[in-house]
């Protein structure tokens, strides 16, 4: 039986991908290991935000082909997909698989286990013509598989008009980063199997749930792709075009997610491709994995040693992902807007709790946000990218709003949920920012009640817009922004954190391993997670997964602390004093 791990890296798209990924495995009859330096095949789930994402990467399958040499590494994900000659010249790494085919992994890794039994010819064979089915027909929307082998390759390795993302062998592959391509007979070439992003509608997702990450609260991804070009930007570029899951699907799975027991509605078609994707003029089945809820999402040595499913079924909070959130439903026939996806959600589910994940500001508008405050079932949380105050650089990031346009939504949303929690990633040192720009940055939040930041330093993307910009920011001055608007973004959390004492609020307690905050150093404590998404401390050891109403007490390190109001509780039912 193959053993495999997954190993994770970025957004929690990309770990959609991974449960995706790791459900399909599983149901090939795959056996999860319980650490890489045992799995025959590990595959590395990649992300390329920043260019210290990508040495994350490169580290990592160093790493790993160090401490298990025999296993079969296939590295996907962002990073595979925006440079996959790069990560092929590593030493170890035998396929490498852009998220344009990241579907056909599983099929992949049963081909790989079969050589490695001895039971199959060398993997090159499966791009053999009677192997060209590992795409099904019905789901190729591009002329079939010219990526699978290069005998079917439209351009030799060698050509200068090869396509960036064209299938090679890292025989072919530039050298990436001055070090040389592992070209030794001994050490066979890696693989690369990827294809125009732009030309695959596949939707690869599973709930996230459990796992090494602790995962109390199931993520499900109902986006994926992006329209927008945002000129620091990559993520159109390895992920595609915005894509999103029908609601008739995402139904379902919440469903199955707050079922009190595993069930399947009567035409959930288990074990088969059970999705059709459209797009505005076409329906197109596609292959994808979003297939009963696995307990545990991901493998891990620690992760089950102190969940049970029954811990996390069923699930109290569901948090919905997306690249563009915002834009759901905009690529289906007949179109669907997001709001009407979540009135959906609260009439046909029992869900208690549903958080947004993130929204562009240009879609938070005055009807969703009455939505968010019409009922205590959404969390009052609201996630809107500003990346910049300053008008000039927004423009220069072709981002779609100005300033002004972002700080009336922020008084919408104040005016209805004066206590909600409200998130702002931010960019440092974009092109051309000046000190100005970034005070202008710095003055804006200052003015404004955020209850915490997202700070990115900017990392400059190949292939971006901003990448070839002139006056490029140094790094030094980068990173001092970053430190400025960091700072900031503690004050900011700090006040919201003491202006919540007193109030009393309903909490989902935690797996006591998941990240929220500074454990308490003290007596024994479970972290917990109010709708505000303020990071509670509970006094005692608590199952996960459980509702608790607490009077916020007192402001340590950063997260609150708090005194039970009631005992605990598994009530579905919502008080509106709670909020
Ligand atoms: S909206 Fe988000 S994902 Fe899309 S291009 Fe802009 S930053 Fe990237």
């Amino acid at each position: 039986m193959t053993t495999f791990y997954i190993q994770q890296f970025g957004c929690r798209a990309t770990q959609a991908d991974g449960a995706a990924l790791e459900r399909q495995l599983l149901d090939r009859g795959c056996t999860p290991a319980t650490d890489p330096a045992t799995a025959a095949i590990v595959v590395l789930n990649t992300c390329t935000v920043t260019a210290a994402a990508d040495a994350q990467a490169r580290d990592a399958i160093r790493k790993l082909h160090a401490q298990n040499p025999q296993a079969r590494l296939i590295v996907t994900g962002c990073y595979a997909q925006r440079a996959p000659e790069e990560l092929a010249a590593l030493p170890g790494v035998s396929w490498v698989v852009g998220n344009s085919h990241k579907p056909q992994i599983p099929a992949l890794a049963a081909s790989l286990a079969l050589v490695g039994a001895g039971l199959a010819p060398p993997p090159d064979l499966i791009c053999a013509p009677e192997e060209q089915t590992l795409i099904p027909s019905e789901a190729r929307t591009s002329p079939p598989p010219s990526v699978f082998c290069e005998e079917n390759l439209l351009f030799p390795p060698d050509s200068p008009d090869a396509p960036f993302h064209s299938f090679v062998g890292a025989r072919h592959a530039v050298p990436a980063l001055g070090k040389t391509p592992n070209l030794d007979e001994k050490s066979p070439p890696a693989q690369i199997l990827t294809g125009n992003i732009f030309d695959h509608p596949e939707f690869l997702s599973a709930p996230i749930q459990g796992g090494e990450s602790h995962h109390t609260r199931p993520i499900l991804k109902i986006q994926d792709g992006c329209n927008n070009r945002c000129s620091f930007c990559i993520i159109p570029f390895v992920r595609g075009k915005s894509r999103s899951l029908p609601p008739d699907a995402v139904i379902r799975e919440i469903q199955r997610l707050t079922a009190e027991h595993p069930f399947e509605p009567a035409n959930a078609n288990l074990g088969q491709p059970i999705l059709a994707v459209r797009s505005s003029d076409r329906e197109i089945p596609v292959a994808q994995a979003l297939l009963p809820v696995p307990a545990f999402s991901f493998t891990s040595s620690t992760s089950s040693n102190s969940f049970t499913s029954s811990q996390l079924r069923p699930a109290r909070e569901v948090v919905l992902s997306g690249i563009n959130l915002g834009t759901y439903g905009r690529d289906l026939s007949p179109r669907v807007e997001f709001i009407d996806l979540l009135r959906r959600i609260l009439d046909e589910t029992t869900l208690e709790r549903l958080r947004v994940s993130s929204i562009e500001p240009q879609d938070v508008t005055q009807d969703l946000i009455d939505l968010f405050a019409s009922t205590d079932r959404i969390a009052h949380h609201f996630h809107m990218p500003l990346q910049s105050a300053s008008d000039r650089i927004l423009a220069a990031m072709h981002r779609w709003y100005r300033s002004e346009h972002y700080a009336r939504r922020v008084e919408l949303i104040r005016d209805r949920l004066p206590h909600a929690a409200l998130g702002a990633d931010v960019i440092a040192g974009f092109p051309g920012e000046t000190e100005s720009d970034h005070a202008a940055t710095v003055a804006f939040i200052e003015q404004r009640p955020f209850t915490y930041l997202h700070v990115f330093s900017y990392s400059s993307r190949p292939g971006t817009k901003a990448a070839s910009l002139p006056n490029q920011v140094p790094a030094a001055t980068i990173k001092r922004r970053a430190r400025e608007l960091r700072s900031l973004s503690e004050a900011k959390s700090a006040a919201f954190r003491r202006s919540q004492i007193g109030r009393t609020k309903r909490v989902l307690t935690l797996h006591r391993d998941e990240s929220v905050g500074t454990k308490h150093p003290g007596a024994e404590h479970t972290p917990a997670l109010s709708s505000n998404y303020l990071r509670v401390q509970v006094p005692g050891i608590h199952p996960s997964n459980q509702w608790q109403d607490v009077l916020i007490s007192a402001e340590e390190g950063n997260y609150v602390v708090c005194e039970p109001a009631s005992t605990l509780r598994e009530s579905s039912v919502y008080s509106a004093s709670l909020r």
